[in-house]
C-alpha cells in the first residue's frame, strides 16, 4: 500500500492543515492501495493565493514557451504509461490493454495537442478600429471525477496553463493516484512554482472551496449533473467563470435501411459503446433504439454478443472487455438501477442483479445486463446508471425514434447508424446532443467534447477546448 502523506502547493509537496486522509480501493479485489491526504479549505485557500501569485508571470510567458513545458510533460507522461494504465485500472476497473490507449494515451495527446495549438493561435484579431486580443482567464479551478481520471484532468489542466492561466486541481477521492503521478510528473519538469496546484480531498469541502473561492476566476467541472448544479450556484456569488462536463443517457438509432449484415455490426457495436470503462463512460450508448419489427433480432445479437465477449472477467487478463466497477457505492447504485428495470416491467434479456460468478467475490463486479422492451418513461431509459446496462426500446418510425432521442434531460453523445449515411447525417442533425457519432465514426480527442441540456455547458479538447480558458479583450485604437 502507498501512503501519498503530502498535497503540492507553490511548486512545493508540503502537508495537509488537516490530518484526515482518505482510503483508495483496488476495484479488482476491494483491497486499500493507497491513502491520500483529504486536502481542508485552507489548504486549498493557499493554493489559490499561489496560484494568483504565481498568473502575471505565467501569463507573461511567450505561448513558445508554455508549450515547451506542456511538451515536456506529455514526455513524462509517456515514460510512466505502463505505470498509469495500470494504477487507472486498479482505481476504475478498464481493461489494462484499453487503458493504456485510453487512460494514459489520451492525456498525454491532450498536453502535446495542449502546446501545439498554444503555438499557432491567433491571438490577435482586427475588427475595425479596434483591436481583438484574446488573454488567459486567470487561476482556473479544475474538478474531475474517476471514470477517465488523468484524461478528464488532462482536458482542463493542459489546456488552461497552455492558455496562460494557473491552475488548482482538486481529483476524484476515488481516483486520485493517477493525479498524484502527473504531479510528480509536472514537479519534475520544474514548472514555475503556483502555475500548478494539487489539493486533493471530498468534493463538499475542496470542491466547494473551489467554487466560492474570490481568487478563481473559473471553475471547470467533470461529474454528475447534481454536483454541477452545486458547483454553478456556488461559482455564481463571485460571477466566476463556469465550464460544465455532466453527465448523459445517450440514444443509438439503428434506422430501418440497414442490411441484415449492417444492423447485426451496429448492434454489436452498440453494445460495445455502452460497455466501455463497464459502462462508466458519460457518453456512453445506453439506449438503443431499434426499428420494432427488429426487436427480437436485436435482442438476440445483444445477448449473443454479451454472453461471448462481455462477461466479467479480471481487467489485467488478457484480452479482458469488461472489468470491475469503481467503487462498492457503484455496485450497489446500478445493481438497484437493475432491479428497478425488472420491477418496472422491462425485459431482461441477460444479466441480472445477481453477483457474477468466476470473478474475485471482493472486486466490484456486476452482471452485464440488457434490457429490452424498454419504454422511456422508465427511470432506466431516464437516469444515468454508469454500469453495464443496456435498453433496447422499439419504435416505428424516423421521427418517434428521434423524439425518444430527444426526450431526456441529458444532450450530452448519441448515434445514428443507417444504410444511406446522408440520410444518417439527416437524422443526426436532429439530435440535440454535443457529439454524436454516424455509422460509428471513431472518437475524435481533437474535436470539441461537452454537452446540450443539463449535460453541461462548454466544449473541452482541441481549439475549442483551448478558447474556453480565454477571455476577449477589445482594443479601440
Ligand atoms: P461526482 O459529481 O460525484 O464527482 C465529481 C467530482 O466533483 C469529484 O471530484 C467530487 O469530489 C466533486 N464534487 C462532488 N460534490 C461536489 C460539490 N458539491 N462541489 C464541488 N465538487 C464536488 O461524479 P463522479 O461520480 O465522480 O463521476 C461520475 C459522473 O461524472 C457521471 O455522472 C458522469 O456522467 C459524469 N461525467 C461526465 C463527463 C463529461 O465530460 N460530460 C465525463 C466523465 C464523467
Amino acid at each position: 500500500m502507498q501512503t501519498y502523506d503530502k498535497i503540492y502547493i507553490d511548486g512545493a509537496w508540503v502537508a495537509s492543515t488537516g490530518s484526515d486522509t482518505l482510503e483508495v480501493f483496488d476495484s479488482t479485489d476491494g483491497s486499500v492501495i493507497a491513502t491520500i491526504p483529504s486536502g481542508t479549505a485552507e489548504d486549498l485557500d493557499k493554493a489559490a493565493k499561489a496560484a494568483k501569485a504565481a498568473f502575471d508571470g505565467w501569463a507573461a510567458k511567450s505561448s513558445e514557451e508554455r508549450a515547451k513545458y506542456c511538451t515536456r510533460i506529455a514526455e513524462g507522461l509517456g515514460a510512466r504509461m505502463d505505470e498509469i494504465a495500470t494504477v487507472v485500472t486498479r482505481e476504475a476497473g478498464m481493461p489494462k490493454w484499453l487503458s493504456q490507449i485510453v487512460q494514459a494515451g489520451l492525456p498525454i495527446n491532450s498536453f502535446s495537442q495542449a502546446g501545439a495549438i498554444a503555438e499557432s493561435y491567433e491571438y490577435e484579431q482586427t475588427v475595425g478600429n479596434s483591436l481583438v486580443v484574446k488573454e488567459p482567464v486567470g487561476v482556473v479551478g479544475c474538478i474531475t471525477p474517476w471514470n477517465y481520471p488523468l484524461h478528464q484532468i488532462a482536458a482542463k489542466v493542459a489546456f488552461a496553463m497552455a492558455a496562460g492561466c494557473t491552475v488548482v486541481l482538486k481529483p476524484s477521492e476515488i481516483a486520485p493516484i493517477d493525479a498524484y503521478i502527473l504531479t510528480e510528473v509536472i514537479d519534475s519538469v520544474g514548472l514555475p512554482p503556483g502555475v500548478f496546484n494539487l489539493v486533493p480531498g471530498v468534493g463538499q469541502v475542496v470542491g466547494e472551496a473551489i467554487s466560492g473561492h474570490p481568487d478563481i476566476d473559473m471553475v471547470s467541472f467533470t461529474g454528475s449533473t447534481n454536483a454541477g448544479k452545486k458547483v454553478a450556484a456556488n461559482a455564481a456569488a463571485s460571477i466566476k467563470r463556469v465550464a460544465l462536463e455532466l453527465g448523459g443517457k445517450s440514444a443509438n438509432i439503428l434506422l430501418d435501411d440497414l442490411d441484415d449484415a449492417g444492423f447485426e455490426a451496429a448492434v454489436r457495436d452498440g453494445v460495445g459503446k455502452c460497455y466501455i470503462n463497464s459502462g462508466q463512460t458519460c457518453t456512453a450508448l445506453t439506449r438503443m433504439l431499434v426499428p420494432r419489427g427488429r426487436l427480437a433480432d436485436a435482442e438476440r445479437i445483444a445477448a449473443e454478443t454479451v454472453e461471448t465477449m462481455y462477461q466479467p472477467t479480471d481487467p489485467f487478463a488478457e484480452g479482458a472487455m469488461l472489468g470491475p466497477l469503481s467503487s462498492r457505492m457503484q455496485v450497489e447504485r446500478v445493481t438497484e438501477y437493475v432491479r428497478k428495470g425488472i420491477d418496472e416491467g422491462a425485459k431482461l434479456v441477460t444479466g441480472g442483479p445477481e453477483k457474477p460468478e468466476g470473478v474475485n467475490p471482493d472486486g466490484y463486479f456486476v452482471r452485464p445486463t440488457v434490457f429490452s422492451e424498454v419504454t422511456n418513461d422508465m427511470t432506466i431509459a431516464q437516469e444515468e446508471i454508469f454500469g453495464p446496462v443496456l435498453s433496447i426500446l422499439p419504435y416505428d418510425t424516423e421521427e418517434e425514434a428521434i423524439a425518444i432521442a430527444n426526450d431526456s434531460l441529458y444532450g450530452l453523445s448519441g448515434g445514428v447508424q443507417g444504410g444511406d449515411v446522408e440520410r444518417a447525417k439527416a437524422v443526426a442533425r436532429q439530435i440535440r446532443t454535443g457529439q454524436i457519432e454516424v455509422n460509428q465514426g471513431a472518437f475524435n480527442p481533437n474535436a470539441p467534447f461537452g454537452g446540450y441540456k443539463q449535460s453541461g455547458y462548454g466544449r473541452e479538447y482541441g481549439t475549442h477546448g483551448f478558447e474556453e480558458f480565454l477571455e476577449t479583450k477589445s482594443m479601440q485604437l
